[in-house]
């Protein structure tokens, strides 16, 4: 059983932790799988390496610490557990701490066939928005590929924070801030940048969600114009039923002001019509599934009241769990990288929660491993070959801060 680390408290210490094998590889960053000395708990961590990385891409993971730090805890965003500085060998690296969701992203896990899921992931979504829009930011890149899937499948995070921006920032004339396919029409028009843009997004997302596609086909500066000065929107697919299409037409209004808010969304019939319903569906697998989805909705709800609520929900599962395994973990393994944080960072308060599988088999599957340095290097390269303003290179092309 593998546990996960939380840490609560910003400011860090000396503790150490173990770098695993790489998980994931995006523009900004190499997240790699890696496990606390202290407590055994499981995170992920987003890290650059500070010598090599491009100013952007430094300066997007700090906008990520800050961002993530900033905002409280929601069940259907990504949890922030610290950060800190790293030594490895000789190579000093900037480290995001997250919580571990092995399950990867919505982008990679096909098309949403079952309008009762799709329902279900939208409505965590757009509670994740209004959480992060009442907090006064934009996350300003919302696409399939920053919604990581949880709890076997049954509902989602959203992630992926580098490019998200306090909303008084976020105003005219500001550099267009994500990944153009996704772009609202404002954003192509360099003319604003707020929470409507996100909600524009979204819609783009719910279709790349039906689709497995991006809303609009890329074709480079035709697609930004098209999304930006044309009357068009997206194309909405025949599979969808008359409520998610009026549901997408609120989301996909040209015009920003007639966009609906993610408050307005959540009481749109598409999501708060049986809403019960496409929570508490699907069977469980396993008693863990079934305390999750049980939780779920109450969580929500409460959690903007009472902060303590997930902690609570934590807990419970963590005694469930703790019943359903005995395992530890065995750190020397090959592959793993012991990491020191940087000594003038104080300990974080740690508490920990258990989750799904077994801590043993992951250390033990390093073949696949790829050091951080390596990834910096690939990542870099795409990097700079993609850094020109408004240029789409691919779907994936995202325009990085300050360029
Ligand atoms: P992009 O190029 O989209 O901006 P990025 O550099 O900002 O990417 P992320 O999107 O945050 O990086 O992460 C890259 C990939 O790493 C994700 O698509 C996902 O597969 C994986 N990943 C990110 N966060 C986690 C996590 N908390 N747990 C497990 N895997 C993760």
């Amino acid at each position: 059983m593998e546990k996960q680390s939380i840490i609560t408290n910003a400011s860090s210490s000396s503790s150490s932790w173990i770098r695993g094998n790489c998980i994931g590889r995006g523009c900004f960053g190499t997240v790699s799988k890696a496990v606390s000395r202290i407590d055994g708990g499981v995170f992920a961590v987003k890290s650059v390496d500070l010598a090599t990385c491009l100013p952007a891409q430094a300066e997007s993971l700090e906008n990520e610490i800050g961002i993530l730090r900033s905002l409280k805890t929601h069940l259907h965003i990504v949890r922030f557990l610290g950060d800190d500085v790293s030594r490895e060998g000789t190579v000093s690296f900037r480290n995001l701490h997250l919580e571990y969701l092995p399950e990867g992203d919505v982008a990679n896990g096909g098309i949403i066939v079952e309008e009762t899921l799709l329902r279900r992931y939208v409505w965590c979504l757009v509670s994740a928005l209004r959480h992060v829009h009442a907090n006064g930011i934009v996350h300003c890149d919302v696409k399939s590929k920053n919604v990581l899937v949880v709890n076997g499948g049954s509902s989602v995070k959203l992630a992926d924070f580098g490019s998200a921006v306090e909303f008084e920032k976020a105003t005219v004339g500001v550099a267009p801030r994500g990944s153009p396919l996704w772009m609202a029409p404002e954003v192509v028009r360099r003319e604003y940048q707020g929470p409507e843009s996100d909600v524009w997004s979204l819609g783009c997302t719910v279709i790349e969600m039906l689709t497995g596609k991006p809303a609009w086909e890329d074709h480079g500066f035709d697609s930004l114009s098209r999304i930006g000065f044309s009357n068009e929107s997206p194309f909405i697919p025949a599979g969808i039923s008359e409520l998610g299409r009026e549901f997408l037409g609120k989301c996909l209004k040209r015009d920003r002001s007639q966009r609906w808010t993610c408050e307005q969304l959540l009481e749109h019939p598409f999501l708060c019509q049986d809403h019960h319903s496409f929570f508490t569906e699907s069977s469980p697998r396993c008693v863990l599934d079934w305390v999750n989805s049980e939780f779920e909705e109450e969580e929500e709800e409460e959690e903007e009241s009472d902060g303590s609520s997930l902690e609570t929900i934590v807990s419970a599962m963590a005694r469930i769990s703790k019943l359903a395994s005995t395992e530890g973990a065995i750190w020397e393994s090959n592959g793993w990288t012991e990491v020191r944080s940087d000594a003038s960072e104080e300990l974080r308060a740690k508490c920990e929660y258990p989750v799904s599988t077994g801590v043993e088999s992951e250390l033990e599957s390093t073949d696949d491993s790829v050091t951080p340095s390596e990834n910096e290097e690939s990542a870099s390269a795409s990097v700079s070959a993609s850094v020109m303003t408004c240029q789409i290179v691919d779907v994936n092309y995202k325009l990085l801060i300050n360029v």
